[in-house]
């Protein structure tokens, strides 16, 4: 059977190995964000309903899942909001009814978690990563250009009652885009909004492939350090793309004779880059250094040099 719904599974920086679910056709959003990488909203609407049929969404999940594949999370992503469908309920109850065994995450917009039926649906999801892109309406409109009637007070309630009675797992995403949400005004309101929020921590993001406007461009390192030394007081902060960062309560403590078996573990499968390392295994630089060392000297891996900088791994 060829998959329509279901994709990957696919590695992803945030996520480890997960396998994608498409739950709305190409491309129904509540939202028209000029940064979405997958397109201008075709349909942009604030209705759910049953955009593509849960049936055939189950009878691919059970074809995959049925082989047991080893991946860290199944995941509502793809193109357009996953909430607009309206079984995505029945799709989750699916899922941890039938397959225990697998974590659940879903990627949205958070523009539908206010509604009492999304909240229930969902509540059965083990991680979810809603976006706050604006701290204001007017920057609600630049950045998400949400469908008629979802005005940012309405987003942002929605979001804040969710958050405070959800019982699994959220990280918050926030977009950032240069001229639009980068003032010192906007980040002083985001702090002030966070701070009302139950999450996790922060992910700050930002353009890292080309978005439907040319005119989003990404955010120069400097942007996303001010806004990491204003959310980091009030809550951990991690950050991906050109300037990464975690905050110190974020870099898990793995003991040593763990980590260099994780390190020997990636090596064994692909040539990796101390990037790569320091990304997979939540480590703090200094540390990681410490283990290479000892592993290189001890010659369990070896290193060489390639394009992309020093590599390590198994060569023989
Ligand atoms: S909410 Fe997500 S899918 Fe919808 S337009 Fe924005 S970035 Fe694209």
């Amino acid at each position: 059977m060829s998959a329509k719904y279901v994709f990957g599974p696919i590695a992803s920086r945030r996520l480890g190995l997960s396998l994608g679910v498409d739950l709305v056709t190409r491309k129904t959003c509540t939202q028209d964000c000029p940064y979405c990488e997958a397109g201008w909203t075709t349909n942009l609407t604030l209705e759910r309903k049953e955009y593509v049929p849960a049936a055939a969404v189950k009878a691919e999940l059970r074809s995959v899942l049925d082989s047991g594949p080893e991946i860290d999370f199944i995941t509502f992503s793809g193109a357009g909001e996953p909430t607009l469908n309206s079984k995505i309920g029945e799709i989750v109850d699916f899922i941890k009814d039938e397959y225990p065994q697998y974590s659940l995450c879903l990627l949205t917009n958070g523009s539908l978690l206010g509604d009492p039926e999304v909240a229930a649906e969902v509540s059965r999801v083990d991680l979810i990563i809603p976006n706050l892109d604006a701290s204001s309406e007017e920057e609600f409109k630049k950045i998400n250009a949400p469908a008629p009637g979802l005005t940012f007070n309405r987003f942002f309630s929605g979001l804040e009652n969710f958050t405070n009675h959800f019982t699994g797992r959220i990280f918050l995403e926030i977009f950032i885009a240069p001229g639009i949400n980068d003032s010192a005004a906007s980040i002083e309101r985001f702090v002030e909004l966070i701070k009302r929020l139950k999450v996790e921590k922060v992910q700050l993001n930002t353009l890292d492939r080309p978005g439907c406007d040319a005119t989003i461009i990404p955010a120069p390192a400097e942007t996303v350090k001010r806004f990491v030394r204003a959310i980091e007081p009030v809550i951990p902060v991690e950050a991906v793309g050109s300037f990464r960062y975690k905050s110190p309560s974020l870099r898990g403590e793995m003991p040593k004779d763990e980590l260099a078996s994780a390190i020997m573990a990636m090596a064994s499968r692909r040539q990796v880059t101390r990037e790569d390392l320091l990304e997979a295994l939540n480590v703090d630089s200094h540390t990681l250094e410490q283990t290479l060392k000892e592993l290189l000297h001890l010659g369990v891996i070896e290193s060489e040099r390639g394009a992309r900088g020093e590599f390590f791994g198994f060569f023989k």
